[in-house]
């Protein structure tokens, strides 16, 4: 089944705060270079491509000197509106060395929600692929409490995908796969390579988050595995310190963990 990746026309690739940064809450400068490098890549070889990337509150707060994420919404809010500013200009400046146009998309939950909006922002994000861009997603989180209370950028990811109907959601995180056990406190962890459908049984298979300046977790990848399958879109989680996996995935290796998607 993952032969048929090879096929895909329309992928969208998340990175999560643990990916683009260090644990102590500095960008990873490689790794976005490396990403967008890769991203580029994949759009020139005439795929369209969405970025959904974490990363603002995290960034934002080491920016102004706190020592974790923040927990109170307004300084969130305030962290987001410093990092957000600051993670694109660093995309925008590795994308542009390849010559690669982005645009910054920025999303609450009305615009996946309720049906006008929902059209426009498709609307959006189609014109640009069109045009030739690489959409760079995040949760509007400087304008949203609401978004930063329950959401993630797990489940956003697949929103967006859900919406611009695409064939692939690639979730880069700071584990290689699902386990069928926590793999950091149990050495016989199996790597499960493909989920068929998001049970009860799947989602105990979900252990806690990663460092102390990123939210989410395995629960998350799986809640938006549910959105994906329902939504007829496959998904794989994969380690996220190399980005040319993303091309290892699209070939139909098997790393990491691949979930089907209803119509298969
Ligand atoms: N939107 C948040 C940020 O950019 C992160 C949410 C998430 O990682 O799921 O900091």
């Amino acid at each position: 089944m993952r032969e048929l990746l090879k096929d895909c026309k329309r992928v969208v690739v998340k990175v999560g705060t643990s990916t683009i940064t260090y644990s102590n809450g500095l960008l990873n400068l490689k790794r976005m270079e490396e990403l967008a490098w890769v991203l580029t890549d994949l759009r020139n070889s005439g795929k369209d491509v969405v970025l959904v990337t974490s990363g603002a509150i995290g960034v934002g707060a080491v920016r102004m000197g706190m020592k974790e994420r923040p927990t109170v919404i307004r300084e969130k809010q305030a962290a987001a509106a410093v990092g957000q500013a600051m993670i694109m200009q660093i995309y925008h400046n590795f994308f542009d060395r390849y010559n690669q146009t982005v645009a910054q998309v920025l999303l609450t939950k009305e615009e996946v929600g309720s049906d006008q909006r929902y059209e426009n922002t498709k609307n959006t994000m189609e014109t640009l692929m069109e045009l030739g861009v690489i959409p760079i997603v995040n949760a509007n989180d400087s304008i949203s409490t609401y978004e930063i209370e329950i959401s993630d950028n797990d489940r956003l990811s697949a929103m967006v995908a859900e919406i611009i109907c695409a064939d692939l959601l690639i979730l880069m995180t700071d584990i290689d796969a699902l386990y069928d056990q926590d793999p950091k406190t149990n050495p016989n962890a199996k790597r499960i390579s493909c989920v068929d459908w998001v049970t009860e049984d799947v989602k105990k298979m979900a252990g806690g988050k990663g460092s102390k300046f990123s939210v989410g977790g395995m629960l998350t990848k799986l809640q938006a595995a549910e959105i994906c399958q329902d939504g007829g879109v496959r998904m794989a989680i994969v380690l996220g310190d190399d980005p040319t996996i993303i091309h290892r995935v699209i070939s139909g290796e098997d790393v990491g963990t691949f979930f089907h998607s209803r119509k298969e």
